[in-house]
């Protein structure tokens, strides 16, 4: 199979108005092209530098979405570019990409990533944390970012019972946000499923999914 099939192959399973993120992370640029090529214009990738990199040579109507950990350090670096940003755990990171959007006078799409996994290593905000921050006076005044939803990963195992569940509170949660909407919270976008889950995610309720390896095949970190 070629990244061409596999892409058709995953929008014959999902429907229209879900948002397929292609995570092309550790993937050279020759395969981000020929996805490129078959249509795709959204990628995500989980390292700053290596998106700011690809960013620089890839055609510029590609949407590019940071996936991964953020560091506040690094911000910098894709907030000329960066359409939407799935990891944000903590208000300083809000902060931090707040000042950073409003020095290119940008104002940037963020998703709060929840933690819904039972593993410790997992990042993300509980839901308690999340709904304090964005009813919070601070985080109305940051005028340069746009929160317009939740992210999360489930946690890595075979028990899909598990998984549903931890997909179902995800959307319960963001259901219960509707009512924090304001001048910079759009509560739209459920940013859940990968590879092995995507099909289970948007039964659960996702509205966007981010598939990688059945894209691009097995990656190989070394
Ligand atoms: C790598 C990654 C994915 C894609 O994983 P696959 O299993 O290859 O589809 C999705 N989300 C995040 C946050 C990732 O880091």
């Amino acid at each position: 199979m070629n990244i061409q099939e596999n892409l058709n192959y995953i929008k014959s399973r999902v429907p229209k108005h879900i948002t397929l993120v292609a995570v092309s992370k550790t993937k050279p640029v020759t395969d981000l092209m020929e996805a490129y090529h078959a249509g795709q214009r959204i990628f995500g990738e989980n390292k700053i530098q290596e998106m700011a990199e690809k960013y620089e040579i890839m055609p510029k109507d590609i949407e590019w979405h940071m996936i991964g950990h953020v560091q506040s350090n690094k911000v910098k670096y894709m907030a000329s570019f960066v359409s939407l940003i799935h990891g944000v755990d903590n208000f300083k990171l809000l902060e931090e990409i707040n000042k950073q959007a409003k020095k290119h006078d940008r104002v940037i799409n963020c998703l709060l990533q929840i933690k819904i996994a039972l593993e410790d290593s997992k990042f993300g905000m509980t839901f308690v944390e999340a709904s304090e921050v964005l009813k919070s006076e601070a985080f109305l005044q940051l005028k340069n970012i746009q929160v317009v939803g939740v992210m999360g990963m489930a946690t890595f195992t075979e028990n899909e019972n598990q998984i549903k569940k931890e997909f179902t509170l995800l959307k319960t949660f963001f259901d219960s946000l509707k009512s924090y909407e304001s001048i910079n919270f759009k509560p739209e976008t459920i940013s859940m499923g990968m590879s092995s889950d995507y099909v289970l995610a948007i039964s659960c309720g996702s509205t966007m999914i981010r598939v990688g390896s059945s894209i691009f095949g097995e990656r190989n970190y070394n």
